[in-house]
């Protein structure tokens, strides 16, 4: 699949880098590179770094980078195509008429359409059900007809076809329809309606396209409370924030993280428009970027049943990695929000809200709660539980604050347990850094698996690596080395193919555009090919690196075949000879 070179460039010279990234990441200038915290891993201290001069980024936590082109893919989970559709709509620019290949986003848009018209299909059965059976059921849940329209609620009925036939009359095939994921295949080979008498709950992306359903099972009825939609082209749940589609726009710089989807409607009902749900999933760290994009804290709440409490924990522990303000709210009674907002109203709710504990306050509350402290034996327990939390501080006047409070609570001198946590702590420390260096050293043994070969071939991988980076930032130079250096020369196959397609666009253009490697690449290799050309090497003179990493290549290319003579035929043998001798020369 390939665009003109020239609508490349101008892709790209009208959709900046640094702005495009700006959108999603909080950039900060550095001489001349951005740095910002990875919106593709989790991390606290920013290694994601954006080159407005080559038009790349990359990031030295995770080695995702790339060009424009490929940011747009990671960060909105779309194809090549798509990305540059993308790109060219929000610089006004016309796609090309053809010469590309849009199947995918075909596909997409079909998905699209059928999810729009299914939300459409249950709303209507929604109203028009002679019996209104899923509207009396949002009604006992006291959402008003506003709040129901507005997130599209539906009711799938109770019926094998209803949707199936609706959806052959509006023109789908069995076969988007099973890939939308809203009909499923029988045996028989026909396809029949795959949510049936449920509660329908749409999930809305950012743009506003209905990209799955949540349907609520009846009370009766046996199984997990919901039936979700898997993940299509159009929808990876693990990325997807129900209600974030309206919380997106909210004022509010704290975000609710809550487990339902009704606990979410119910939220944004009494005026909280930047509640969000998870999607029938654990919390992930891809929705913990999407959250630090759109707010500065996290109130969570889950259930409080031990479920819960663990779901609770996940996410804590995944946002802490995120630069997000944590706080975690629980709710006595052991109520939702949507029950609670019942029985007591917005504005208590949002005392709540205010009066939510930090996590730690939170740990040791619930830690205080197991035990009674008027008995020695479980005083003594609380306080193991507490230094267990305490230590785990990097804060050293946080730690006095919460030590002090801890004394006074089991009556105990703080200095001995201000000892107790400093020496657990260490020990913890000791333990995690064994096992940081435990995981480098599994990591290294990983298989790299854009250039295996670069695992038993250093020597030649180092310097082909070195001679890309030298024509990437100085791409005159090929000419100069043209008879010396062939693709042929090179023993990974993965620099091979770099330099095939460097060579191809430097013999277009003097200036090498990275631009034009996206669409022969993956993001993942793309971030490759970035790290190599952001490498720094120590070299006075470019054209001399060049020169002695060919020669340090050809030496290593004669070794490895020399390694396989005896499968040589006498030819290619006498040619060996030949190089080698030369090489000598
Ligand atoms: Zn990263």
């Amino acid at each position: 699949m390939r665009f003109p070179d020239e609508f490349l460039a101008d892709l790209r010279y009208r959709n900046r880098i640094e702005e495009i990234v700006g959108g999603y990441v909080n950039l900060k200038r550095t001489g001349s590179t951005y740095k910002g915290l990875c919106p593709f891993h989790g991390e606290k201290t920013p290694s994601f770094t954006v080159y407005p001069s080559t038009n790349s980024y990359y990031c030295f936590g995770c080695g995702s980078g790339g060009d424009v082109i490929t940011f747009i893919r990671n960060a909105e989970n779309l194809d090549y195509t798509e990305a540059v559709k993308l790109l060219a709509d929000r610089a006004g620019m016309s796609m090309p008429e053809t010469g590309y290949d849009d199947s995918a986003e075909k596909l997409r848009r079909t998905v699209y359409a059928i999810n729009r018209e299914t939300a459409r299909f249950y709303a209507e059965y929604l109203k028009n059900d002679p019996q209104k059976i899923g509207y009396k059921y949002f009604k006992e849940r006291k959402l008003t007809d506003k709040t129901i329209v507005r997130f599209g609620l539906g009711y799938a009925p109770d019926s094998w076809t209803a949707l199936c036939n609706h959806l052959h009359k509006k023109g789908f095939k069995d076969e988007e329809m099973v890939i939308a994921n809203v009909a499923v295949r029988g045996r028989n080979g026909k396809v029949y309606d795959r949510f049936r008498k449920k509660y329908m709950f749409p999930i809305i992306d950012l743009r506003g396209n209905v990209i799955a359903f949540g349907g609520r099972k009846h009370a009766e009825d046996e199984g997990g409370k919901y039936l979700n939609t898997n993940d299509t082209p159009v929808y990876k749940k693990s990325k997807t924030l129900f209600g974030m589609n309206f919380a997106k726009s909210s004022k509010s710089e704290r975000f609710i993280l809550c487990e339902g989807y009704m606990d979410a409607i119910a939220l944004h009902q009494a005026g909280f428009d930047f509640a969000v749900a998870t999607c029938g999933t654990a919390f992930t760290e891809e929705q913990a970027n999407l959250l630090s994009r759109y707010c500065k804290e996290v109130i969570i709440t889950m259930d409080a049943d031990e479920a819960g409490q663990k779901a609770s924990d996940r996410a804590a522990r995944i946002l802490q990695n995120t630069g997000l303000k944590l706080r975690i709210l629980q709710i006595d009674g052991g109520k939702d929000p949507d029950e609670y907002i019942k029985a007591y109203g917005a504005d208590r709710f949002k005392l709540l809200l205010d009066g939510a504990k930090n996590e730690l306050d939170f740990k040791l509350l619930r830690a205080k709660n197991k035990f009674d402290l008027n008995i020695d034996a479980e005083r003594l327990e609380y306080l193991n539980e507490a230094v267990e939390i305490l230590s785990s501080i990097d804060d050293e006047l946080g730690v006095e604050v919460y030590v002090g409070r801890v004394a006074e609570e089991c009556k105990i001198n703080k200095n001995t347990i201000l000892e107790r946590v400093k020496n657990k702590a260490k020990s913890k420390r000791r333990y995690s850094n064994a096992k940081a260096f435990k995981d480098i050293v599994r990591t290294n043994r990983k298989v790299d698996e854009i250039n295996p070969e670069e695992q038993s071939n250093k020597r030649a991988a180092a310097a082909e690596r070195s001679i890309l980076s030298v024509l990437m930032h100085d791409g005159y130079l090929l000419d100069k080395v043209k008879n010396d250096l062939s693709e042929d020369d090179f023993v990974t196959p993965f620099h091979r193919r770099v330099f095939k397609a460097i060579s191809n666009v430097l013999e277009k253009t003097s200036e090498f555009d990275i631009t034009l490697l996206s669409g022969d690449f993956s993001p993942s290799e793309m971030g490759r090919i970035v790290q190599i050309s952001t490498a720094s090497f120590v070299y006075k003179n470019a054209e001399e690196q060049l020169l002695d990493c060919i020669s340090v290549l050809k030496e290593e290319k004669n070794k490895v075949k020399v390694v396989d003579t005896d499968n040589l035929n006498n030819d290619d043998f006498a040619s060996l000879i030949d190089k080698i001798g030369k090489n000598k020369k």
